[in-house]
């Protein structure tokens, strides 16, 4: 959620407060990089054996509400490295809409 692996694409950027869509995409996402990556998010909420968040099948587990409604991350401050570069408004933002029915 809000951070900036692809550039923005798109002139009116969606609010990832009501999306999350990137939040609930893949049951492999969001990876850990490094170490001190995830530093401050509760054990609970990391799969140490595959070096990523843990994750309620495509659901991160740290993604709270409704997703395309309502959304928050429990660990925002302490957010890994990936959902702070993911960024809003990419191809890659838009693409992870489309497929959840949130963008045409
Ligand atoms: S898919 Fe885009 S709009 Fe939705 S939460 Fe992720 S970055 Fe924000
Ligand atoms: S850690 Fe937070 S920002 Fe990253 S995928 Fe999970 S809920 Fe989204």
């Amino acid at each position: 959620m809000n951070g900036a692996v692809s550039e923005v694409v798109s002139d009116s950027v969606p609010d990832c407060l009501v999306c999350g869509g990137c939040c609930a995409w893949s049951e492999t996402w969001p990876v850990l990089m490094g170490a001190r990556d995830g530093e401050g998010i509760p054990d609970e909420l990391i799969d140490f054996d595959n070096q990523r968040m843990q994750s309620w099948g495509h659901r991160c587990a740290a993604l709270e509400g409704v997703l395309g409604c309502k959304v928050g991350c429990s660990v925002y401050a302490n957010r890994p490295l990936v959902c702070r570069e993911f960024q809003a408004g990419s191809a890659d933002c838009l693409m992870v809409r489309r497929k959840l029915g949130f963008e045409a």
